[in-house]
């Protein structure tokens, strides 16, 4: 059996992981996978939008370093791809960072939901307080909703992160949930199963069973993320996340080269 691709991984570009991306795909090797994307946080259009993320003058830097492993590592391959921020009203930067460069996959993520509000920051975790939980989440998953509609993105990525700090709302969110995925089955878009989550308080892979179980009778296409912020973390608990994606019935992974998708035996 081989892993399913490692699509979700970070670079010190970002500023906030550690190690050269040369040192992601040798642990990429040593775990036995065969295929990884460095998806590092995009740009905004503004500089200082957040610190959390890779100036628009790096945009080339990072480019380059990615294609620097891509030589060097033979017998793996390595995508090139982002990890891109969906706002409403941000479309057309988005548009003009896709025509940049000939990425393999674009990751659409949402973690504000507003202009100054990062849902999974833990700098502004107190927030949190000042909000209805259910409130939140639905704000959330309107955006999330809207990333799949705008047919931006090849991936969605961790798609309930709200559930990073253990902040669950009372109310049912299965509605919230039914309405991104009918979304993302009509525009044909993926999500990934990401085991950040396994790291943070929620103890939970990104996205829950529940979550996933309704993906797969949605037919939602699957891929695989570490969200690697340091190089031990590349390929970390893929055999817990295909457990769990087989559990629900899934038997294929995708992975994707130049923005089109294939499938792959899990
Ligand atoms: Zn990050
Ligand atoms: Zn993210």
């Amino acid at each position: 059996m081989s892993w399913p691709a490692d699509y979700h991984m970070h670079t010190p570009l970002c500023r906030h992981a550690s190690g050269e991306p040369a040192e992601y795909a040798a642990r990429a090797v040593t775990v036995g996978l065969t295929e990884i994307g460095f998806s590092d946080h995009s740009p905004m259009r503004r500089d200082d939008f957040d610190n959390w993320r890779m100036r628009f003058d790096q945009l080339d830097e990072y480019v380059e370093n990615v294609r620097r492993v891509q030589k060097d590592s033979a017998g793996l391959v390595v995508k090139l791809a982002l990890e891109v921020d969906y706002l409403p009203g941000h479309e057309e930067w988005i548009r003009e960072l896709a025509a940049r460069h000939p990425w393999d996959y674009l990751i659409g993520s949402v973690h504000y939901v507003s202009d100054s509000w990062a849902v999974d920051n833990p700098e502004t975790i107190a927030k949190w307080k000042e909000r209805d939980p259910f409130e939140v989440w639905s704000g959330y998953f309107d955006r999330l909703t809207q990333a799949a509609d705008s047919g931006l993105f090849e991936i969605i990525g961790h798609a309930d992160l709200p559930k990073k700090f253990k902040i669950y709302p009372k109310e049912d969110c299965t509605p919230l949930f039914n309405r991104f995925l009918e979304t993302a089955q009509k525009k044909n878009v993926a999500i990934e199963l990401n085991t950040a989550g396994l790291r943070k308080e929620c103890r939970e892979i990104y996205p829950s069973r529940a979550f996933l179980q309704l993906a797969r009778q949605h037919k939602i296409p699957i891929t695989f993320g570490s969200d690697a912020h340091a190089p031990s973390e590349v390929g970390s608990a893929f055999a817990e996340a295909i457990a769990l994606a087989r559990a629900v019935g899934y038997t294929h992974s995708c992975r994707f080269d130049q923005r089109r998708r294939s499938e792959s035996l899990l």
